[in-house]
C-alpha cells in the first residue's frame, strides 16, 4: 500500500544521510566516549563534531549543548535543573498550549508543592504578554513558553516574551521541540536562556534530543549518575543516534530556505483547497504566525477520529486533536485553550509536511480528504449539512457521550 505521510509533527523520516553516518558507529566505533583509550576516544571526538553541528544549526556554543534522550527529558530537565539549582525560588510560568511534556510536569509540580501560573491563549493561539509580565513574581525561578506550537504550529514572539523575563529577572525555558530545523534560530542573539529540542521531528531517529544551556546558567543534572556530559547528564551517551542527530542537524541548516518556503508553499496549497472544497473547514490557529508546514482543521459536526480512519484507509497518515489514536480520549488541551468551539475540536486533523513531502502528497489529500468529509456529514449524528441551496435548514448538536 502506498502511503501519504502527512504526520511530520508526530514523527519524521530518518533522512537517509543521518543513516548512512550512524551505521559505522553500531559496529566499528562501537567504544564507549569515556574509555581513556584511543578507541573509545575516537568516538568522543565525533560526539563533540555532533554537538558542534547542533550548536552551528541553533548560533549556540558547543559548551553550550547536551544531550540527552528525548524532548521530553530535556524538558524535564531544563525545569527540574533550573528548580533544584534555585531552592527558594517555587513559582513556575507557563502556558495552557504547551505539549504534555511541559503542561503535565507542572502539573505535577503545582501538586507538589509549587506554585504554578498557567496563561491563557486568545482565538488565534497567541499569548497575552502584558498577563505574562504581570504573572512574574520575585520567586518565578523559570518561565517555560513552548517556541511553536506542536498541534497548530502557532509560533510564539519569543524574543518578545525573553525581553519580559529578563525585565522581571527570571529565566527563560523554551520548548523548540517542534520548531528547530523547521524556522532560524540564532540563540548567540537570543533572550532564551535554555532550550529544547528532540532528534525525531527533524529527520533523526528517536530517543534522542538535546537541552541548550545558555552559559553560566547555574543547573543542577536531572539524571544523576557519572560524569558524562561534563557532570550535567549522566548515563553512557547514545553515540549512533547523537552523531546522527548532529548529521540531521547538518542537513536542516542546509535546507532550512527550502522548509521555509518549499515546504511552505505545498501547505498553502492544501491548506487553502481543502478549506474552499470542504463543507464548514476551518482553520485553527494564527494565519500567519505559524510553521510553514503545518495546518490544523476543524471540520464541524464530524468526528476527528472517523475522519483519521477513512483518510487511513486511502493510506494518509495524519492526526486528530481529539483522537484515542494520539492516545487520549480528551478533546486537544491545546484548541480547548483557544476557545475553539466544541463541534469543531471534536473534528479537527493536523497535518504537518517536511521536506520530503511532494506535490503529489498534497493533491492526493485534496482529492480525497474533502469527499471523506462531505460523506462524514452526511451520517453524522452530531448535526447535518446546515445549507441546502444556500438555505439554513437545520443543525443538531449533541453533546459527546
Ligand atoms: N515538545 C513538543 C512541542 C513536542 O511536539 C514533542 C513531541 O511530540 C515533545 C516535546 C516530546 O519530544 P520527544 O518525543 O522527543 O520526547
Amino acid at each position: 500500500m502506498k502511503f501519504v505521510y502527512a504526520d511530520n509533527n508526530a514523527t519524521t523520516m530518518v533522512a537517509p544521510e543521518v543513516v548512512e553516518t550512524m551505521l559505522p558507529y553500531f559496529t566499528e566505533y562501537y567504544g564507549n566516549p569515556s574509555s581513556m583509550h584511543t578507541f573509545g576516544g575516537q568516538v568522543a571526538k565525533k560526539i563533540d563534531s555532533a554537538r558542534q553541528q547542533v550548536a552551528e544549526l541553533i548560533g549556540a556554543d558547543p559548551g553550550e549543548v547536551i544531550f540527552t534522550s528525548c524532548g521530553t527529558e530535556s524538558d524535564n530537565a531544563a525545569i527540574l535543573g533550573i528548580l533544584k539549582a534555585n531552592p527558594h525560588k517555587r513559582h513556575i510560568v507557563t502556558s495552557r498550549v504547551e505539549h504534555s511534556a511541559v503542561y503535565n510536569l507542572c502539573k505535577y509540580l503545582a501538586q507538589n508543592g509549587y506554585h504554578v501560573t498557567e496563561l491563557g491563549v486568545d482565538t488565534h493561539g497567541m499569548l497575552n504578554l502584558n498577563e505574562l509580565a504581570d504573572a512574574i513574581k520575585e520567586d518565578t525561578a523559570v518561565v517555560s513558553i513552548m517556541y511553536a506550537n506542536n498541534e497548530t504550529g502557532v509560533i510564539f514572539p519569543i524574543e518578545e516574551i525573553g525581553n519580559i523575563v529578563k525585565q522581571k529577572g527570571s529565566l527563560l525555558h523554551t520548548d523548540a521541540v517542534q520548531a528547530v530545523g523547521k524556522i532560524p534560530i540564532n540563540l548567540s542573539k537570543s533572550t532564551i536562556d535554555l532550550l529544547t529540542l528532540s532528534g525525531h521531528k527533524l529527520h533523526a531517529p528517536k530517543g534522542v534530543g538535546a537541552l541548550f544551556i545558555r552559559k553560566g546558567i547555574t543547573f543542577a543534572p536531572f539524571i544523576i549518575g557519572g560524569h558524562q556530559e561534563k557532570n550535567r547528564r549522566g548515563g553512557t551517551e547514545n553515540v549512533p543516534s547523537i552523531i546522527g542527530l548532529g548529521k540531521a542537524c547538518e542537513l536542516a541548516k542546509k535546507h532550512l530556505v527550502e522548509e521555509q518556503n518549499g515546504v511552505k508553499l505545498l501547505r498553502d496549497k492544501l491548506e487553502n483547497e481543502i478549506l474552499e472544497k470542504a463543507p464548514d473547514a476551518r482553520l485553527n490557529g494564527h494565519k500567519i504566525h505559524r510553521l510553514p508546514n503545518t495546518t490544523n482543521l476543524s471540520f464541524e459536526f464530524v468526528e476527528g477520529e472517523a475522519i483519521l480512519l477513512l483518510l487511513n484507509e486511502k493510506g494518509i497518515c495524519a492526526s486528530s486533536g481529539s483522537a484515542c489514536t494520539s492516545g487520549s480520549l480528551e478533546p486537544s488541551h491545546v484548541l480547548r485553550a483557544m476557545g475553539v468551539p466544541f463541534t469543531a475540536v471534536h473534528g479537527s486533523v493536523r497535518l504537518s509536511l517536511s521536506r520530503y513531502s511532494t506535490m503529489e502528497d498534497v493533491d492526493f489529500i485534496i482529492e480525497h480528504l474533502p469527499p471523506i468529509i462531505r460523506r462524514l456529514r452526511e451520517i453524522s449524528p452530531y448535526g447535518r449539512d446546515t445549507k441546502v441551496k444556500g438555505q439554513v435548514v437545520t443543525t443538531q448538536v449533541s453533546a459527546r457521550p
